[in-house]
């Protein structure tokens, strides 16, 4: 892909650039520019260009704005002690858009395409990939998005389609360690049915968690519990993240997939488990057997794994009916979430071959 570039003529001056970086939140902050590459049926993808950072214009018949037809990604550049910057399985992301696009009928941008774009804009933008001191997690969180850009208010895959990637500077997703996150079991509201769009990362699912979020809130939760649509009793995945548990013989167990996004925190969590002697399963697990297993000790820890957050021990979990406690460990999960991160960051040998240099 042939990519023009124009870099800004007003860059964020070194004195702004350090404040953000000195504190970066999360999603407020920006880059100093963007990418953009759009798509036809005549033309495919073609006027691939980074521009600076700024509002784009869309008709107001754009299809996005009416019938939601988009999928986004998420994804992180990390600076490594030696200041060289890289990537976490870009094209394990490229693959996933490829999967939401069929989903939602927009077109394939090949995984090379996307790796190149991502790249590019990181490559252009490095330096706002924050650098870390001695176990600080501060990276550039990654945005590629793709929509339907047609001005047309028909209910059809739109002919005018526009990918996108911005980046933006983030912190620590928890200040002083991971602690145990309280969930809320929604018992009202579901994400994904068979046949839906569970498995795509499109925003269509995340505008329909909003409001079983808000519940959680409003019962002293940071994250809800989604369960299966059509039994109500299959654990599937948080609003954001996916979920493991493991029991008292060293076994891990992930829900499977089909309904819920296949997170590549949770792919990596397979493969690395495996690596340290764990035997791991992707199978159903009812929502009782989480409650059981951990009044009976059979299950011993629970985490919630993805991109923004990596890993992060559940703690209580919280229904209408009542609270079933914390499991009583968090030791796997800790040494587990800190070989990804140690990875992720530099800090010890990259075995599984997942980073990539910018
Ligand atoms: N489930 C949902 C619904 C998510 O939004 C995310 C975040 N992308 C995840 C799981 C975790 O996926 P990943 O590990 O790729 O970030």
């Amino acid at each position: 892909m042939q990519i023009s570039t124009t870099l800004t003529s007003s860059p964020t001056d070194d004195a702004r650039l350090a404040e953000i970086l000195a504190n970066p939140g999360f999603g407020t902050n920006f880059t100093d520019h963007m990418f953009t590459v759009e798509w036809t049926p005549a033309d495919g993808w073609h006027d691939a260009r980074i521009t600076p950072y700024g509002p784009i214009t869309l008709d107001p018949a754009a299809a996005v704005l009416h019938y939601a037809q988009e999928t986004f990604e998420g994804m992180k550049a990390y600076r490594h002690p030696d200041d060289s910057v890289w990537m976490f399985r870009p094209e394990a992301n490229a693959e996933r858009m490829v999967r939401s696009s069929h989903r939602l009928a927009l077109p394939v941008l090949e995984v090379p395409d996307f790796v190149q774009a991502v790249s590019a804009l990181v490559e252009v933008d490095a330096r706002f990939v924050p650098a870390n001191a001695e176990g600080g997690e501060k990276s550039l969180y990654v945005r590629p998005y793709m929509f339907a850009s047609e001005k047309f208010l028909g209910v059809r895959p739109a002919e005018h389609v526009t990918f996108m990637v911005i980046a933006s500077p983030a912190g620590a997703y928890f200040k002083g360690g991971a602690k145990p996150v309280n969930l809320w079991l929604t018992e009202e509201y579901t994400r994904a049915g068979r046949g839906g769009m569970g498995a795509a990362k499109t925003g269509g699912n995340y505008a329909s968690s909003l409001v079983a979020q808000q519940e959680a809130y409003a019962n002293g939760c940071d994250q809800v519990v989604f369960l299966d649509a059509q039994e109500g009793k299959y654990v599937e995945e948080l609003g954001g993240m996916n979920m493991y548990f493991v029991f008292d013989d060293g076994s891990v167990v992930t829900p499977e997939t089909g309904t819920i996004l296949e997170g590549i925190t949770r792919a990596s969590i397979i493969e690395l488990a495996g690596k340290m002697g764990h035997q791991v399963t992707e199978r159903k697990l009812v929502i009782d057997e989480w409650r059981e297993g951990v009044a009976s000790g059979r299950i011993t820890e629970i985490f919630a794994c993805g991109t923004a957050a990596v890993v992060t021990p559940v703690g209580e979990l919280r229904t209408k009916d009542g609270v079933s406690p914390a499991p009583a460990s968090t030791k796997l999960t800790m040494k587990i979430r800190q070989a990804l991160v140690d990875v992720q960051f530099g800090r010890a040998e990259d075995t599984f071959g997942w980073m990539r240099r910018i």
